[in-house]
């Protein structure tokens, strides 16, 4: 407990300078000023520690602070969010910023659903005279002159672009937009080995009433991590990175009507279950279309030991394997919901790839955002502030 408190204040101490570097474009005299700030206030030990934290696995990072395999497991989960399995370098900060910083200053989520926050962005940019197209593919963004000066879409309307083109596209797609002498070009080509991270599946259920959680608080919480320990969570990325089907998937369970009883009828719930980390590709040779569903009911049978009656208090069930994700949104490549994996190579200011940061591309005028670019995925929005600063 004294060193869950002892974190929780290092957090406090460091939210200034963690908080500042996750909001500046890397790299930038920004970000540098913040650096200079942190050497001020921490001296060079603690500069130091701070690299540490950003670097460190979780395993290594709960090895160093706790003993409770319990406590271990709950921050490791976190990391399992992005694709930072136990061993991974770099998972200890996002787990320490979620644990710490969900505990510190709350999580958010929209009444109503989701849905609450797209609208209220649709709106702010409709009130600011702008429009916002759906259904809308973007075939090939139109370059002259080196310069990016509009978009193609597919039914071969033109949007030209007075001062820039911004694009939340992939960074893995975007060479496949550009015309063949700019995607030809070694700078932009180089775009196509950002790599995925690994996939994930979406089990949607309606349900009568509350799962009956063995571990009754848990009836109190919109998140729910079932690792269950940091070995198995090591286990089940090493398997899906090998193209199996892990046994023991990391499951995040949300039962967002726990706190917003008007996402589901009087009385009712709904529960999603995000299971984590599934292979991009599966190395028996099945697609996703054949394993889905079967696999959806052995993550099922895992709920079931958590929450025993589960199966009868399904009303409706809806399971979207990694390959639906992708149909549904072209942007989660293989069934990644990440945006791009996560791992030192490509985060930073190496993020998406050398050459593409700070939310520029090779071609002029062409900008880019979203959760292949600093600071990563999330709906935080803060890669579309840094574009926005920069082209004004
Ligand atoms: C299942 C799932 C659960 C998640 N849970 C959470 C969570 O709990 N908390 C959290 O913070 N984050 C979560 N995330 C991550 C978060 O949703 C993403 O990181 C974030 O939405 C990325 O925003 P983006 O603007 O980069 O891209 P997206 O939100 O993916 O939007 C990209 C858009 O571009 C469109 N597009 C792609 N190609 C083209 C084209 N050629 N022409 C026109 N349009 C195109 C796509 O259709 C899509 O609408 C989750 C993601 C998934 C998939």
């Amino acid at each position: 407990m004294a060193e869950w408190e002892a974190l929780t204040a290092k957090l406090q101490e460091l939210a200034p300078y963690l908080f500042g570097i996750l909001g500046s474009d890397l790299p930038s005299w920004k970000a540098v000023k913040t650096l200079w700030k942190a050497h001020r206030a921490l001296g060079t030990d603690g500069v130091y520690d701070l690299v540490k934290l950003a670097l460190a696995s979780t395993r290594a990072f709960t090895d160093e602070h706790f003993t409770s395999p319990k406590v271990k497991a709950l921050m490791a989960s976190w990391g399992m969010h992005l694709d930072f399995a136990p061993d991974i370098s770099g998972g200890a900060l996002f787990s320490f910023l979620e644990t710490m910083g969900g505990q510190l200053f709350g999580m958010v989520i929209g009444k109503g659903g989701a849905s609450t926050m797209i609208d209220g962005l649709v709106g702010v940019i409709t009130e600011k005279g702008g429009e916002v197209r759906c259904g809308a593919r973007v075939d090939e963004i139109l370059v002259s002159g080196g310069k990016a000066i509009g978009v193609r879409l597919s039914n071969g309307d033109i949007i030209r672009a007075s001062r820039a083109v911004i694009s939340n596209v992939n960074p893995k797609l975007m060479p496949d937009l550009l015309p063949d002498e700019q995607s030809a070009r070694p700078t932009v080509a180089r775009a196509r080995a950002f790599r995925p991270g690994l996939s994930t599946m979406m089990i949607h259920l309606a349900l009568d009433s509350l799962p009956a959680w063995t571990a009754s608080e848990a009836r109190e919480y919109n998140y729910v991590h079932i690792g269950p320990f940091v070995d198995d969570m090591a286990l089940a990325y090493t398997d899906a990175a090998a193209g199996r089907l892990p046994s023991s998937p990391t499951l995040v369970v949300g039962q967002p009507t726990v706190s917003d009883p008007s996402r589901a009828p009087e009385g009712k719930h709904v529960l999603w279950v995000q299971v984590r980390v599934l292979p991009l590709e599966i190395a028996d040779g099945r697609s996703w279309d054949e394993a889905g569903e079967g696999y959806a009911d052995h993550v099922m049978g895992i709920l079931e030991q958590y929450a025993p009656g589960l199966a009868q208090q399904v009303i409706g069930r809806a399971v979207l394997t990694p390959s639906d994700l992708e149909r549904y949104n072209a942007n989660l490549v293989l069934g990644d919901s990440l945006g791009g994996s996560h791992h030192p190579a490509q985060f930073f200011f190496l993020r998406p790839v050398p050459g593409w940061g700070r939310h520029r591309t090779p071609v002029d005028r062409l900008f880019i955002c979203g959760a292949g670019t600093w600071p990563g995925g999330g709906v935080g929005g803060a890669s579309g502030a840094m574009v926005a600063s920069i082209v004004g």
